[in-house]
């Protein structure tokens, strides 16, 4: 079964007035999201999401121009060797590595997509897992800088909803941070996980202020405190407490990376995203280094239905799978324009579906409500 087309589609919306969320990479205008599909000559056709890197034009080029030639008339279940051949040509060595990571990881979902179809299998199936309950926390873009009283209150909507466990937005002052996360603990109770996220706006200064309190808390992790390459940060703030385990990769590309991250020795929960990773392949070679060294897959999950459903069947069928992802963004047209990719219970938890592939039905019909808008989708005051 040949790879006969490979498609970027690159969409995009503009965060109506009021729904615009503040974290520690800006304030978000507009969101994106890129859809791969792939046609082959049998007329299967399968579909992925390739996270747009704040470029869907350049990431959508690079894959028509550049990575698509390079696959064409392969065949479409062979992921590892086509995974083999974009490394080889693109991110070896001259080839724009972050951004073929997103192209080749949208192009890597399509292709599991394509064999679970084949095979008539849920991928879940098809890697090797059952179809399971997995715990989920609330996440996405939401919980952002607000007032801790409305902070706590959005939190609250959430476990009205099932969830278990949530993430704050911290990365604004240290003191600010403080404040929010000591108030949404008193009101919310010890029994809910509270998960941090400073989106790489700390300082050492700050991390040293903002940890012991976390530990206080007790916060499930602190996430993504410094820039994704700052090992040398990452290995000192691990040091202040053994309490509160810091958590990166959503900004870490191929096992390669995250060979790195082993490496530096302080970063103790992993969060490969689908869509910027290197795709489901190279995410259960990752979650495998990770299992040998006790460390949990907790990915990180993007914009639209596809990368939620794939996450879930992939966390299925990995051992040392954490919590997923869930987006509860109170405006995320992307999150649903599939149907609805997942369901929390009141067990907090969410289960992967059931259909063939990665069981959504693409309408793409609907692509033309949302045309891309080229550029970064946050501002951030500097
Ligand atoms: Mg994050």
């Amino acid at each position: 079964m040949k790879i006969t087309t490979i498609t970027a589609i690159p969409l995009s919306y503009r965060l109506p007035e009021g729904k615009t969320v503040t974290m520690g990479v800006g304030s978000t205008l507009k969101r994106d999201a890129i859809i791969i599909r792939v046609e082959t000559c049998e007329g299967i056709t399968g579909y992925g999401e390739a996270h747009p890197g704040r470029s869907p034009g350049a990431v959508t080029s690079l894959i028509h121009g550049t990575i698509a030639p390079l696959l064409i008339g392969m065949d479409a279940t062979d992921c590892i060797g086509t995974w083999q051949r974009v490394h080889r040509m693109q991110l070896s060595s001259h080839g724009l590595g972050a951004g073929a990571a997103l192209a080749l990881s949208g192009i890597d979902m399509a292709l599991w997509d394509i064999r679970g179809k084949a095979a008539n299998m849920p991928l879940y199936q098809l890697l090797g897992g059952s179809k399971r309950r997995i715990k989920a926390y609330a996440g996405g873009i939401a919980l952002g800088y607000q007032a801790k009283e409305s902070l706590a209150e959005e939190a609250q909507e959430y476990l009205a909803r099932g969830y278990k466990a949530l993430k704050l937005r911290i990365g604004d002052s240290a003191k600010v941070d403080i404040e929010r996360v000591k108030h949404v603990r008193t009101v919310l109770g010890d029994d809910i996980d509270i998960l941090t996220d400073a989106n790489t706006a700390y300082s050492m200064a700050d991390a040293r202020r903002v940890l012991p309190v976390l530990a206080d808390i007790q916060a499930g992790w602190l996430e993504e405190p410094f820039a994704c390459n700052d090992f040398a940060s990452y290995r000192e703030a691990a040091k202040i407490t053994p309490l509160v385990p810091l958590a990166a990769g959503e900004n870490h590309y191929t096992r390669f990376e995250f060979a790195q991250l082993l490496e530096a020795g302080a970063v103790q929960v992993w969060q490969p995203d689908l869509s910027k990773c290197g795709g489901i392949t190279e995410a259960v070679r990752i979650a495998a280094i990770a299992s040998a060294y006790r460390i949990p897959i907790n990915p990180h999950s993007s914009a639209t239905g596809l990368n939620h459903a794939a996450t879930l069947h992939f966390m299925a069928a990995t051992e040392n799978a954490g919590y997923f992802e869930a987006c509860v963004s109170k405006f995320n047209p992307f999150r649903d324009m599939f149907g609805s990719p997942f369901a929390i219970g009141a067990d907090g938890c969410v289960e992967p579906l059931d259909k063939p592939g990665i069981g959504l039905e693409i309408d793409e019909s609907i692509f033309k409500d949302y045309p891309v808008i080229d550029g970064p989708g946050y501002v951030v005051k500097f």
